[in-house]
């Protein structure tokens, strides 16, 4: 395999972390963001025994701080191969409970965060004439329920973004692939942060019952990266087994 110089933002835990292991095991230069520097730190020192890898600490709701982390791939590798919009976040709840922070938190890093990768590095694509989207929605992106609707709004929206950036590179014989992954239950921090309690409880039984490892993710997001660059995988969807919706 080409070694690649590979951005993951949400680096500092759960799916993102899962990845910059995986895909610095297998000989490419990782660039971690997200906003705990200590977990960026203890995660870059990690595979920096096996591998390479560098971090800086980005809040991909603000563009200036998505465009650094851009800035950290090419002064530090020189070029960005692909980029990996991980951050993200869940706090569902009813809409009666009004929790419009979280709403507006939910846009400001599921949507408007992967827009900011994508401009922090669309046009380092271009120049190269080859590059990599990988961006992480939901099975929440294909389907909604109760206490659910602005997560899957936001994911809904990654889907959209991914499939017309994907139409518009095409056309443009760019050579920028773009590929969205939609997961089921997958173990990490993400329901831990879920600010309602009640549904907190609910979700967390759910999860105990379901959830499957990030390595899973990491696994299939890697297999669309070692792909000849002829072929772009650009949906996928992996749920554990034994999860119905
Ligand atoms: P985690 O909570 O373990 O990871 C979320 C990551 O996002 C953390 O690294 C966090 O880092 C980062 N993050 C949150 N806000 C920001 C921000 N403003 N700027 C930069 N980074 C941020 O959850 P997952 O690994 O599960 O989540 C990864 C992605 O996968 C999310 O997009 C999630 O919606 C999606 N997903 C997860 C599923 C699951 O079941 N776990 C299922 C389907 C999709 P920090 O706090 O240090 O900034």
């Amino acid at each position: 395999m080409d070694k690649k110089v590979i951005v993951i933002t949400g680096a500092s835990s759960g799916i993102g972390a899962a990845i910059a292991k995986l895909l610095a095991e297998q000989g490419n230069q990782v660039v971690l963001g997200a906003r705990r520097e200590d977990r960026l730190q203890q995660l870059s020192n990690e595979i920096n025994q096996v591998g390479e890898s560098t971090y800086a600490v980005t809040d991909v709701s603000d563009l200036a701080s998505t465009k650094a982390l851009a800035q950290t791939a090419l002064d530090e590798f020189g070029r960005i191969d692909v980029w990996i919009n991980a951050a993200g976040l869940m706090p569902q709840s009813p809409f009666s409970e009004g929790r419009v922070k979280d709403w507006n938190t939910m846009i400001d890093v599921n949507i408007k965060g992967v827009l900011n990768g994508i401009e922090s590095s669309l046009s380092t694509m271009r120049e190269q004439k080859t590059g990599q989207y990988i961006n992480i929605a939901s099975v929440a992106a294909h389907n909604t329920h109760a206490n659910g609707g602005v997560y899957s709004a936001t994911k809904a929206a990654v889907w959209m973004i991914s499939e017309a950036l994907r139409q518009e590179e095409a056309a443009a014989k760019s050579g920028v692939r773009v590929t969205v992954v939609s997961p089921g239950a997958i173990n990490t921090e993400l329901v831990s942060k879920v600010t309602d309690k009640n549904v907190q409880e609910g979700m967390e039984a759910f999860y105990k019952a379901f959830a499957i490892s990030p390595d899973r993710v990491a696994k299939v997001i890697a297999q669309s990266i070692n792909m000849p660059a002829d072929t772009g995988i650009n949906e996928i969807v992996l749920r554990p087994t034994n999860q119905i919706g």
